[in-house]
């Protein structure tokens, strides 16, 4: 048996009437540095999410340009630019029920101000568009996740190859059947 064969060939399965999806979370070099992977990822583990996919990665200029491809151009490109490459991230493809929504839902908002309080970006950061843009600075918000199904797709597989990511049963799927 062929394991990454097998693997590939199972993560295919799911068609247009599940509400499975998947999803793309970046845990952004300031996490890392702080020190909080643990704790961020615990909050989609308790929400139920399964990794199906993770590893640590460092970036540059150029992956950098192709991830964040909307945004290139825009004012605050520049220090986006710097700040998710000056340092290692740890990429997650997580996978439940609606998972982008649920996902973006434990992330919070954009901006840390406007997250409440149980939200990742809410209770590690507080940082505010005024100030960043004030300073020249990115919105140090700590982390990534896909903004929308189509987005998740793009940045899955720009970022995983299809034998890294695995199917394989959880408790949670136990609840789902
Ligand atoms: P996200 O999907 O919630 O991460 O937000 P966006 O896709 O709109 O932006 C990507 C990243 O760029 C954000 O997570 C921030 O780190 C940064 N960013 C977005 N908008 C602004 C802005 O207006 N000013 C600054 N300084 N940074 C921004
Ligand atoms: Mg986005």
């Amino acid at each position: 048996l062929n394991p990454v064969k097998e693997n590939s060939k199972t993560y295919k399965h799911f068609n247009n009437l599940t509400c499975m999806e998947n999803t793309l979370v970046l845990v952004k070099p300031e996490g890392v540095k702080r020190h909080l992977i643990g704790k961020i990822i615990q909050r989609f583990e308790d929400a139920g999410l399964k990794i199906i996919g993770m590893k640590q990665v460092w970036v540059d200029n150029e992956f950098s340009k192709q991830h964040y491809s909307e945004h290139v151009g825009k004012a605050f490109y520049e220090s986006l630019e710097k700040y998710i490459t000056e340092g290692p991230v740890i990429a997650i493809v997580l996978q439940g029920v609606n998972a982008v929504e649920n996902v973006r839902k434990v992330v919070g908002e954009s901006e840390p101000k406007s997250s409440p309080p149980g939200t990742i970006r809410g209770d590690f950061a507080h940082m505010s568009f005024q100030h960043a843009d004030s300073k020249g600075n990115p919105l140090k918000n700590l982390i990534h996740a896909s903004g929308n199904l189509e987005e998740a797709k793009k940045e899955i597989s720009l970022w995983f190859k299809d034998y890294e990511l695995h199917s394989y049963k959880t408790m949670q799927d136990y609840f789902l059947e």
